[in-house]
């Protein structure tokens, strides 16, 4: 089945500023999913910046990662697996989608409206047990879009969740207000917020420096009552394997390395 009818739950990964850990924790909260037994979807909605699939190290020019456009809907790439039936880890992205990942740069409105809209409603995921949500920066049309689709869904109380991603400065920490207000005015409930890069792990002796203040996500969370599923520190090993993205996504292989970032999303 095309579009989000055998979607479970849907999980919409927000950001106030780019460059803080949004699609980073959106991966890891997928992984986390998966390696709990779920089936899982990850979408990435992000068209100017999409990193997913080199994260994942899923390569648009691989014949085994070409999106084919069937009756039924686009077909998400298979991660893990090379068979659409037992792949447990499904991923699709704008940057599967275009000859030249920078073409959508210079798109107006209009024209990235109707591509979210399409991925939101023509991807042949089959049974999911999660969707996750990669998106921009920001509260932008995109945003609202993405709202307005998942609004119109017949489960949209399952579909309207928003998990937050801060980093400790209080520029990122006033930026997040606007997404709790985004999410109030739009009511998405917010299943957690996450402070990422949140003081930085030595390699050598393990121990962690906070080189920008802690603690403000903490507070942001208890202010506005929602839930605080941790602090994520620089960590160079859980970079290293987003930037090779090949380590965890060796076809074939039910394996993929644990990180301490997925252990915050144990009981989401
Ligand atoms: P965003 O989606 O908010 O723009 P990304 O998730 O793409 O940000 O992260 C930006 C960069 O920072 C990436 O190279 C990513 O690997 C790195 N990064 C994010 N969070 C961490 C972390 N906790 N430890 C180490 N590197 C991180």
């Amino acid at each position: 089945m095309s579009g989000l009818g055998s979607v479970k739950r849907i999980i919409v990964v927000l950001s106030g500023k780019g460059g803080v850990g949004k699609s980073t924790v959106a991966s890891q909260l997928a992984l986390s999913l998966y390696a709990n037994g779920n089936r899982v979807g990850l979408l990435d909605v992000d068209l100017c910046g999409p990193s997913i699939p080199k994260m994942f190290g899923v390569d648009r020019n691989s014949p085994s990662n070409t999106v084919y456009e069937t009756e039924e809907g686009m077909t998400p790439v298979n991660v893990f697996s090379t068979s659409n039936e037992t792949s447990r880890f499904k991923l699709m992205s704008m940057a599967l989608l275009l000859d030249n990942a920078n073409d959508a740069i210079i798109w107006r409105g209009p024209r990235k409206m109707a591509m979210i809209q399409r991925l939101l409603t023509g991807v042949k995921w089959g049974e999911l047990d999660y969707l996750i949500i990669d998106t921009p920066p920001g509260t932008s049309d995109e945003h609202i879009t993405v709202m307005s689709v998942l609004k119109q869904q017949e489960r949209a109380k399952d579909f309207l969740r928003a998990l937050l991603v801060t980093t400790p400065q209080m520029l990122s920490i006033n930026d997040v207000r606007r997404e709790i207000t985004f999410c109030q005015k739009t009511a998405f409930h917010i299943v957690g917020l996450i402070e990422n890069m949140s003081g930085y792990v030595c390699p050598h002796c393990s121990e962690c420096t906070n080189i920008f203040a802690q603690g403000g996500g903490n507070l942001l969370a208890e202010q506005y009552s929602i839930p605080f599923l941790g602090r994520l520190p620089i960590d160079h090993q859980l970079n290293t394997i987003l930037d090779q993205g090949v380590q965890q996504v060796e076809k074939g292989f039910e394996m993929i390395i644990e990180t301490e970032a997925m252990k915050l999303f144990e009981n989401i």
